[in-house]
C-alpha cells in the first residue's frame, strides 16, 4: 500500500480511499495508491507553505544547489530501484525505465548547478537612482504530472522549481505514482526539510482540481492533455495564478529527397515508438517528399515489421500501453482509418508471450493520410505513423504547420539553407535538424505554441517561469 509523502512522512489520505495500481504488461492489481482529496491537498499545502516560510526561503541559493546535488547522487544510487517501479507502474521496457531514472539524475544535477547562477539585472536609469531587478520565487509551487514520462517531468518541473527557490506539491498521474513517492522519501534522505516536497495522489478531476484551486498554490505547472490544460487554466484564471502548460502534440518529421536515409530511418522509428507512442513529442506524422515517398515508405514499412511488442520486463522495442481505455482510443483511430480507406503499409508484431490481458498494440504504419483526417490532426498516444508526400519546401510547410498543435519538428535534409528556412517557418517549439528527439537533453528548453502549450520548462529557461521579477529603484539620498 502506498501512502502520501507530506512534510516528510508517509501519510494516508483522510478520505480513507484507495486506488488500485494495475500493471499494463499483464492488467493486474499489484498495489494501491491513495485516492486523496481537497483535504490533503490542504495539508500539503500548509506543509509547503510552513517549510517555505520558516526554512526554505532562507536557504541561499548555493544551499538549494547542495540539496538538489545530494539528490541527484541519491537518485542515481536508486536508478535500478526507480526504474524497476516504474517498468512495473507504467509498463516502460528496460531500457526506457533506466534511462528516465538517469533523466531524473541529470535534472537535479542540472538543477543544482543551476540554482546559485540565475540572478537579476541593474538597469540604468536616471541620474541619482541606482535599479535592480531580483528574480523571486512563486512561493508554493503546484505540479500535476501524467503518466508517460512520471520521473522525467518530475525532474524537469520540480527540479527547476526548488532550484529556483519554490517548494512543491506535485499530484502524479493515477496511473503512475510510484517512482515519485520513492524519489520524496529519498528527498528526505539526504536533508530536504519537511514540506519542500510533497506528493499526494489520486484523480485529477478530485484531487488536481483541488490543488489547482487552492489559494495557497501560487504557480501552476500542468503537463498533460490539452483538454485538461483548459480546465486547468480557467480554474487558475480565477485567481490569476500563473500557470505554465505543457500539452499534447502532433509532431512532423518531414524528409527531404536528400537526407541521408541510412541515419534518418532508425530514428523516424524510434521517434514513434519509443514509451509505445504515448510521448508528447511523440514524431507521428512522417512528410517525405514524393521523389523519395515510395522507397521510404518501403523502407519503414520493412522496419516496422520487425519491430517486436511485448511485456516491459523483455524488453522488446515496444511495450504496453497505459491501460484498457487507451488501448481502446488507439483500436477507434485504426478502425477510423479503415472506414476512411486509409491503407496500412505495415505492422509490427505482438510477441506470443504477451499475456491477452495486457495492453498492447502493434506499431502500425499508414500511408497517404490526408490533411484533415483526424488522423493527421489529433494525437494517437500509441505506436501509430502517418505518412504523406509534399512536393516542395512551401508544400512541406504548409502540411507541417496545418494542426493545431506546435510541440516539436524533425528535419531532414543535407541543404544548409533549407535547415535554416525550414527552422524558421516551422511553427514548433523545437526543431531539430537531421534528427529528432523529445527535446533533447535536460539543458534543451522544451515546450510548444499554439494548442501545445506556453511556458518553458527544461534548461536554464524554465527558471524565468518558476520566478516572479521584482524591481527596486533607489533614489540615493
Ligand atoms: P491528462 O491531461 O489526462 O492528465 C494529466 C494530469 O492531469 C494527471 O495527473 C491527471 O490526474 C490530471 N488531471 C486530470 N483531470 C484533471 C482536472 N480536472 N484538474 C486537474 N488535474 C487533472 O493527460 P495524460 O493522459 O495523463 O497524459 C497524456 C497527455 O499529456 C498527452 O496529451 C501528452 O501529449 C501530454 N504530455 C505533454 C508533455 C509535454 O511536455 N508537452 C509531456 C508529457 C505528456
Amino acid at each position: 500500500m502506498q501512502l502520501n509523502y507530506i512534510a516528510n512522512a508517509s501519510v494516508p489520505s483522510s478520505s480513507g480511499k484507495t486506488l488500485p495500481v494495475i500493471d499494463p504488461s499483464d492488467g493486474q492489481v499489484f498495489d494501491h495508491i491513495q485516492r486523496s482529496n481537497a483535504q490533503d491537498i490542504d495539508d500539503a499545502v500548509r506543509a509547503a507553505r510552513q517549510c517555505y516560510e520558516t526554512v526554505w526561503s532562507r536557504l541561499s541559493a548555493a544551499e538549494r544547489g547542495r540539496l538538489l546535488m545530494r539528490l541527484s547522487v541519491k537518485v542515481a544510487e536508486h536508478a535500478e530501484e526507480l526504474a524497476a517501479l516504474e517498468q512495473r507502474d507504467c509498463g516502460k521496457p528496460t531500457k526506457q525505465a533506466k534511462a528516465d531514472a538517469l533523466a531524473l539524475v541529470r535534472y537535479f544535477e542540472f538543477y543544482a548547478g543551476a540554482a546559485d547562477k540565475f540572478h537579476g539585472d541593474t538597469i540604468p536609469y536616471q541620474e541619482g537612482y541606482s535599479v535592480l531587478t531580483w528574480r523571486e520565487p512563486h512561493g508554493v509551487t503546484g505540479h500535476v504530472v501524467p503518466w508517460n514520462y512520471p520521473m522525467q517531468i518530475f525532474g524537469r518541473s520540480v527540479g527547476g522549481a526548488l532550484a529556483a527557490g519554490n517548494v512543491c506539491v506535485v499530484k502524479p498521474a493515477e496511473d503512475a505514482c510510484l517512482s515519485l513517492i520513492r524519489v520524496a522519501q529519498l528527498a528526505a534522505e539526504v536533508g530536504f526539510p519537511a514540506g519542500a516536497i510533497n506528493i499526494v495522489t489520486g484523480y485529477g478531476h478530485e484531487v488536481g482540481d483541488a490543488l489547482a484551486r487552492h489559494p495557497g498554490i501560487d504557480h501552476i505547472s500542468f503537463t498533460g492533455s490539452p483538454k485538461v490544460g483548459t480546465l486547468i487554466q480557467q480554474v487558475a484564471a480565477e485567481r490569476h495564478c500563473p500557470v505554465t502548460l505543457e500539452l499534447g502534440g502532433k509532431s512532423p518529421q518531414i524528409i527531404f529527397e536528400d537526407a541521408d536515409l541510412d541515419a534518418a530511418v532508425p530514428v523516424i522509428i524510434n521517434a514513434i515508438v519509443q514509451n509505445a507512442g504515448q510521448t508528447c513529442s511523440a514524431g507521428s506524422r512522417v512528410l517525405i517528399q514524393e521523389s523519395i515517398y515510395e522507397a521510404l515508405l518501403a523502407r519503414l514499412g520493412q522496419a516496422f515489421e520487425a519491430l517486436r511488442v511485448g511485456p516491459a520486463s523483455m524488453d522488446l522495442d515496444v511495450g504496453p500501453l497505459i491501460r484498457q481505455t487507451q488501448q481502446q482510443r488507439v483500436w477507434d483511430f485504426l478502425s477510423d482509418a479503415q472506414v476512411a480507406g486509409i491503407q496500412m503499409v505495415a505492422q509490427g508484431r505482438i510477441v506470443d508471450q504477451a499475456p491477452e490481458t495486457g495492453y498492447y498494440q502493434a506499431p502500425t504504419l499508414l500511408r497517404d493520410v490526408p490533411v484533415d483526417h483526424r488522423l493527421a490532426q489529433e494525437e494517437v498516444f500509441g505506436p501509430v505513423l502517418a505518412a504523406m508526400s509534399f512536393r516542395d519546401e512551401d508544400h512541406a510547410i504548409e502540411l507541417a504547420n496545418a494542426t493545431d498543435f506546435g510541440l516539436v519538428a524533425g528535419v531532414w535534409t543535407r541543404d544548409g539553407g533549407r535547415q535554416f528556412r525550414m527552422a524558421k517557418r516551422l511553427r514548433s517549439g523545437q526543431v531539430f535538424i537531421n534528427n529528432y528527439g523529445a527535446g533533447g537533453g535536460v539543458e534543451l528548453p522544451f515546450g510548444g505554441v499554439k494548442s501545445s502549450g506556453y511556458g518553458r520548462e527544461k534548461g536554464f529557461e524554465a527558471l524565468y517561469g518558476f520566478t516572479t521579477l521584482k524591481t527596486v529603484a533607489i533614489r540615493h539620498g
